[in-house]
């Protein structure tokens, strides 16, 4: 250790803890009369929210919530989730987001290792709530989140309505300073295999992550996303990695923000019309479904800044969206990252160039952020070249990446071998320090000894003008080890089958941007893609489908 120069503080000074409480109070500073809105059923100014993370928090700890207790929520995005993510962490407890769209034994699962004491449940989820209550081994009281008039539901061990105890209680509350490396939230993965598992963020992750992304998006010139006059709407759940941690962004610099209960598309494009939004985030499939929407046909979209993330941004989506006036910008990270890490930024020499080469960058995961540490290491740990070309899985250092997984002290550590947390991702790092993500390890096909980037190949194939949607895996072959399978949603009024597939591919193989390798011999054409609880692809059950698929020799099918 190096012996470095520590001075002691003066007798007085003031410790500063990071806590999540300082990104609450900075909002109001900027713009009092901003508001919080919530569909169309309620919309406050930010003193108001102030007051109502109080009253929360009186009412959490009336009903005998303690520090350190977790705390857990089953909500559409709303603005009482929003008062959650503040109100929970600020009294010491931990928020437990649920996710909502896990199966109800999984969502048994996360709650019993999470030891959930106390839960807030919507009205929409009180049956499933009730189906899994006798199983549940620590929660003790229960507070209903309701829209509808009836302000009671037969939930056990019920305390009350969420805006009634909020009415009756006290705007006042006294948030005591604690130790920075607090637990503040926690959540599950939606691993494809194996039970979910547990992350969990800090109070100091957690503004450093808040920090990080409003320097992100608000500072570097190429991206410019977010500013104080920015409305913000999330069609990200909130249960998703805490809505990529936007909320507290928006909070803190008091943005006008828009929360729209369960996603409708039409709905969305409404509240998007009415409260003027230009700022929102979310995983393709849920853009492409906005776009499909039957009132965003004849709409433009002007001056809607859209971060996507959670799975590639593909050039046909990208184009399609800039054609509606929607500036997409692709942005990465993960559930164990808090989770933003990396964002499109085109440097000086990039922008110069042609509108085809700015496209390109665009819709790649970008560079690191502020404080992240990005690299690419073999299956032994060694560090692989930033050259543009060397794959490999791509590690990362930051000062809010989940530090283990709770409970499951060996898969932390496989998740941290050699003190780097290990994405899972492969990638390329080139020499202006751009990650582009290959693919999943455990997605990439291989074949006859090649590796083929699924991404890559779902990239090319959405370019052809009848595919409205594609995924893309590999599927065992005694043969060749595996070999690509894309399945395909098609465009009304179009048609493609294996044989025109190859034709539109077979330019990119003469070019040399594919190998010859990865033109699918079979695709089948469907009317909905299997997607995961937060609107990825699902590639896990698309994989058991096109076997049944084989085995019965479905329609579905279409071989070259
Ligand atoms: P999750 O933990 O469910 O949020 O999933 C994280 C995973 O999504 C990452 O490990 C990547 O495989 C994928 N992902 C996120 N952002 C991107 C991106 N910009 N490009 C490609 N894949 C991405």
């Amino acid at each position: 250790m190096l012996q470095t120069r520590v001075i002691p503080p003066a007798e007085g000074a003031y410790q500063y803890p990071l806590l999540i409480k300082r990104l609450l109070m900075s909002g109001a500073r900027y713009e009092k009369t901003r508001e919080i809105i919530y569909r169309d059923q309620l919309r406050y100014s930010y003193p108001t929210l102030i007051e109502r993370v109080a009253r929360l928090a009186n009412v959490l700890t009336a009903a005998g919530v303690k520090a350190g207790d977790t705390v857990a929520v089953m909500d559409w995005d709303s603005h009482r989730y929003l008062e959650c993510m503040f109100a929970i962490p600020m009294i010491g407890a931990v928020i437990h987001t649920i996710n909502v769209r896990l199966s109800p034994e999984q969502i048994l699962y996360t709650m019993n290792h999470a030891e959930d004491r106390f839960v807030l449940v919507n009205s929409e989820f009180v049956g499933l709530y009730k189906a899994i209550a006798g199983h549940l081994t620590t929660v003790e009281k229960t507070l209903l989140l309701t829209d509808l008039p009836e302000k009671t539901a037969e939930l056990p061990n019920l305390i009350g309505e969420y805006e009634q105890l909020l009415a009756a209680a006290s705007t006042q509350y006294d948030f005591e300073d604690f130790d920075e490396n607090s637990v503040a939230t926690t959540f599950y993965t939606t691993g494809t295999t194996g039970n979910p598992k547990g992350v969990y963020f800090t109070h100091r992750q957690l503004v450093l992550h808040t920090m990080g992304v409003s320097t992100i998006m608000g500072s570097i010139d190429s991206v410019r996303l977010l500013g104080t006059n920015d409305v913000y709407m999330p069609i990200t759940p909130m249960f998703h990695v805490h809505a990529w941690g936007l909320p507290y962004v928006a909070t803190m610099l008091g943005l006008k923000q828009v929360y729209p209960g369960r996603y409708d598309p039409e709905y969305l494009v409404e509240l998007w019309r009415k409260e003027k939004v230009t700022f929102s985030h979310c995983v393709p499939t849920i853009l492409q479904m906005v776009l499909n929407a039957k009132a965003a046909q004849n709409t433009d979209f002007g001056g809607w800044k859209i971060v996507i993330g959670g799975s590639a941004l593909n050039r046909a989506l990208y184009e399609a969206a800039k054609a509606k006036g929607i500036q997409l910008t692709a942005a990465y990270g993960m559930s164990e990252t808090g989770p933003l890490v990396s964002c499109a930024h085109l440097n000086d020499e990039l922008m110069a160039g042609t509108e085809d080469e700015r496209i390109t960058y665009r819709i790649k995961a970008g560079v690191p952020g502020p404080l992240v540490e990005a690299a690419i290491v073999d299956t032994d740990g060694n560090f692989l070249p930033a050259d543009g070309e060397t794959q490999g899985e791509l590690v990362l250092r930051a000062p809010w990446l989940t530090e283990g997984y709770f409970n499951e002290a060996q898969k932390g550590a496989e998740l941290w071998a050699g003190g780097w947390l290990h994405t899972g991702d492969v990638a390329t790092l080139d020499s202006m320090g751009v990650i582009d993500i290959r693919d999943r390890i455990k997605d990439v096909i291989k074949t006859g000894g090649e590796w083929i980037s699924s991404l890559d190949l779902e990239d090319l194939i959405s370019r052809h003008p009848a595919v409205r949607e594609v995924a893309v895996v590999g599927i065992a072959d005694p043969q060749w080890g595996e070999r690509p399978f894309a399945l395909l949603v098609v465009r009304e009024g179009h048609e493609i089958g294996a044989k025109e597939l190859k034709e539109h591919l077979k330019p990119f193989v003469e070019q040399g941007h594919l190998s010859k390798w990865a033109i699918p011999s079979q695709i089948a054409i469907v009317t909905e893609i299997p997607k995961t609880s937060v609107g990825k692809l699902d590639k896990k059950r698309i994989r058991v489908d096109i076997t049944e698929w084989q085995a019965n020799n479905s329609t579905f099918l279409s071989t070259l």
